[in-house]
C-alpha cells in the first residue's frame, strides 16, 4: 500500500524485494502497525520523499528463506522488523550498540535518502519501501525473534512504539521508586505507562481525552491528570524523577518542566514538523537545573530487550487488526487520536 503523494491517500504498488544474500533474512509480513511517523513521512512533513512511497516500520511475520551465512534464523521463525534495516556496523556508536545514533546514519526503513555504506541495487526503485508490503529482505542482524508468548498482531508495536518508549526508560535508569510522568497516551504512551510500571515506578499519565482514563489506570498508572488541569498538576509540581513526552504536536513545555525535580530530565520522543522555540521559556531549565533531552527509536539490543521484558511481564500493546487496504481510511483517525490504542494492518488482506 503505496502513497504517490503528499495528501496522504494510497494505491496498491507492485515491486520486488532484493535477492536474498548471504547474511539476509526474507520475511512474509503477516502484521504491519500504523504509527504516526507513517504519516509525517508521506505528508512530507519531515522533508521531501520519494514516490511511490512505503512505509510502516512495526512489521511481524515469519522467515520464508535465509542466506547462506544465517545462523540464527530458518524458515518458520516468527520474526519482527523495525524502524531502521541497516547501520554501518563499523562507526564507534555501532560497534557500542546503538545503531539508531550510528555516525553514518542509520538505514531507516523508509524515508530517507541512502547512506554512504548501503548499496542502491539493494533497494528497488533505489531507495527503501517500508513495512505496509507482503513481504521483506533485510539484514539478519536487524531481525528479531519473536518470543513465543507474543502473538504476531502484538508484536509489530513493540518494534518502533515499544522500543521507542524502552529505550529512554532504561537510559534514564526509571525503576523501583521512581516518579514518572507520561505525557500523551497513545500508541507510544499506552506502552510507556505499562512498561515504567512493571520497571517499578510509580507513573501519572497526562492525556487531553478524558475518555482515555479508565484504559490509562488499567494500563497502570496511580493517576490520570486531563487537559494539563492547573489544580491537578499543581500537586505535582517538582515531582518527578522523569517525564516521557510522547504527544507528537506542539505543545507548551513549561508548565511539564516545572514539574521535574531538581536535576531532572524532560525527554522528547513524539515530534512533528516545527522547532521547539514557541514551546518553551527562557528560564524554564534554569529554575531547578533541569535538562530537556530527545531519544530515537532504540538499539538492536534494546529490541531484544523490550521483546523479553513484555513476554515475561505479559505487556502487550491494545491494538486494533484492520485488513490492509483500509489503511486510507485509517491514518485520519490516527491524526484525530481516535487510535485505542494501535492499528495493526492485517497484510494477507494484500495476498
Ligand atoms: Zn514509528
Ligand atoms: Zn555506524
Amino acid at each position: 500500500m503505496a502513497n504517490f503523494d503528499t495528501s496522504g491517500s494510497f494505491r496498491t504498488h507492485r515491486f520486488q524485494r532484493r535477492p536474498v544474500r548471504a547474511d539476509d533474512v526474507q520475511v512474509r509480513i503477516d502484521f504491519s502497525g500504523v504509527c504516526h511517523s507513517d504519516i509525517h513521512t508521506a505528508h512530507g512533513d519531515w522533508g521531501p520523499q520519494h514516490y511511490p512511497l512505503v512505509t510502516g516500520h512495526e512489521m511481524a511475520g515469519v522467515v520464508t528463506a535465509v542466506g547462506s551465512q544465517v545462523s540464527r534464523f530458518k524458515v518458520g521463525d516468527r520474526v519482527g522488523v523495525g524502524t531502521y534495516v541497516d547501520s554501518c556496523r563499523t562507526c564507534e556508536e555501532c560497534r557500542a550498540g546503538r545503531e539508531q545514533y550510528c555516525l553514518n546514519f542509520a538505514l531507516f526503513t523508509y524515508g530517507n535518502p541512502l547512506p554512504e555504506y548501503a548499496d542502491a541495487a539493494d533497494y528497488p526503485g533505489g531507495y527503501p519501501l517500508g513495512g505496509y508490503s507482503t513481504g521483506i529482505v533485510v539484514r539478519d542482524k536487524y531481525v528479531y525473534p519473536i518470543p513465543k508468548a507474543i502473538d504476531l498482531k502484538h508484536a509489530g508495536p513493540l518494534m518502533c512504539a515499544g522500543v521507542t518508549v524502552w529505550s529512554p526508560l532504561r537510559n534514564w535508569g526509571v525503576g523501583r521508586g521512581s516518579r514518572v510522568a507520561i505525557l500523551g497516551v497513545g500508541g507510544l504512551g499506552h506502552l510507556a505507562i505499562q512498561l515504567a510500571g512493571a520497571l517499578g515506578a510509580e507513573v501519572v499519565a497526562f492525556t487531553t481525552s478524558a475518555g482515555k482514563a479508565g484504559d490509562i489506570r488499567r494500563f497502570g498508572a496511580s493517576d490520570v491528570v486531563v487537559n494539563s488541569d492547573p489544580d491537578q498538576t499543581a500537586k505535582y509540581t517538582r515531582h518527578f524523577d522523569f517525564i516521557l513526552d510522547t504527544i507528537s504536536a506542539t505543545h507548551p513545555l513549561d508548565p511539564y518542566v516545572r514539574l521535574l525535580k531538581r536535576g531532572a530530565t524532560l525527554c522528547r520522543v513524539g515530534i512533528d514538523n516545527t522547532t521547539l522555540a514557541n514551546e518553551f521559556g527562557a528560564f524554564s531549565l534554569t529554575a531547578a537545573q533541569n535538562s530537556l533531552a530527545g531519544s530515537n527509536v532504540g538499539s538492536v539490543r534494546e529490541t531484544h530487550e523490550v521483546l523479553a521484558f513484555c513476554a515475561q511481564h505479559g505487556i502487550r500493546p491494545q491494538v486494533e487488526v484492520v485488513p490492509a487496504r483500509q489503511v486510507g481510511a485509517v491514518w485520519p483517525k490516527v491524526v484525530d487520536k481516535a487510535a485505542r490504542y494501535r492499528f495493526v494492518l492485517d497484510m494477507s488482506d494484500l495476498r
